[in-house]
């Protein structure tokens, strides 16, 4: 682990992206993470050296220790399987090298090599086989490299009071240089109406996570549920106006959640590469506002064992 104090993920991303404003300005989206990764660690005594992409089956990203002199390296899979997702993972990487990697000096060389074992390197869909430590230092290069790349109070001000429209949803990916998955996900997280994401595969919710106001009123989704006959996302991607704009209205009963059922609005995205669907539910009224217990919404996908790596999906 890091010899560094703990830095934050979250106040960590926030604070490279007040310097990225006072530099760039309006016009500092999406994040060059490659150039932002260079200018940060250039002082240090062992700054970021080369940044690039590669085609090494078996892990989506790493961080590398330099083996002759203290430096790092960032390696990144090109393979076609991850497109989208490249930004993501350098920023992951990148989040790596602000928050946990051990400061490398010439001590750590010994006839001009490296002697010690310091590589950084991620996995996709791993998450079942690290262990806790892992399991906490991965998810916190995640939460920094989401916060840098989509700021909160620029994603806010993108959406406005507008409505999640397919779009919208656009913008915000082309904005960002992020997936779909990524884009969706951070919004989840901090929207004040009630909504919802669930990722369908073969007829079943592989990972869903509610709005804080969604899971208030009693929608939880849980991993492993069978999606309703119904649903946009259960109609496949020639199914009825499966690529409308606008989410489309569903009456009551065909979603169920623990206080029961309720119109919703339901916009879903057919990825034929993955072989899933990720469903956007929109609720408008505001039923049980109030009355249920509050509790921090729970990532639900552990039952899959493939977790957080959907992220970036
Ligand atoms: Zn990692």
């Amino acid at each position: 682990m890091s010899e560094h104090k703990k830095k934050a993920p979250q106040k960590e991303a926030n604070r490279l992206s007040v310097l990225l404003r006072t530099v760039l300005g309006g016009d500092r989206f999406p994040v060059n993470i490659a150039d932002l990764a260079r200018e940060v660690s250039k002082n240090n005594e062992d700054p970021i050296n080369k940044i690039q992409g590669c085609a090494i089956d078996g892990f989506e990203g790493m961080l590398r220790a330099h083996r002759k002199r203290p430096a790092w390296n960032i390696l990144y899979n090109e393979d076609p399987r991850y497109k989208g997702r490249e930004r993501f993972t350098l920023a992951h990487e990148f989040g790596h090298y602000m928050l946990h990697r051990p400061q490398l000096s010439k001590l750590d060389y010994k006839d001009g090599q490296l002697i010690r074992e310091c590589d950084f390197e991620c996995q996709p869909m791993q998450m079942n086989t690290w262990k806790s430590a892992e399991k906490v230092r991965e998810e916190e290069a995640d939460t920094f490299a989401s916060f840098l790349l989509m700021p909160l109070d620029d994603y806010r001000e993108q959406v406005g009071r507008q409505e999640m429209t397919r779009d919208l949803l656009g913008h915000i990916t082309d904005r960002y240089g992020v997936s779909l998955m990524a884009a969706i996900r951070k919004w989840i997280e901090f929207t004040d109406t009630r909504a919802a994401m669930v990722v369908t595969t073969d007829g079943f919710a592989l990972w869903g996570r509610a709005s804080k106001a969604a899971y208030k009123s009693g929608v939880f989704i849980r991993s492993g549920m069978p999606i309703p006959e119904a649903a946009i996302a259960e109609k496949g991607p020639s199914g009825v106006a499966s690529d409308q704009d606008k989410a489309i209205c569903l009456p009551a009963g065909v979603w169920n959640f623990s206080r029961g059922s309720e119109p919703v609005r339901e916009l879903a995205f057919f990825s034929h590469r993955l072989g899933i669907c990720i469903s956007l539910l929109l609720f408008d009224g505001d039923p049980y506002a109030a009355n249920f217990e509050e509790e921090e919404p729970a990532d639900t996908l552990d039952h899959f064992g493939n977790g957080n790596r959907l992220w970036r999906a």
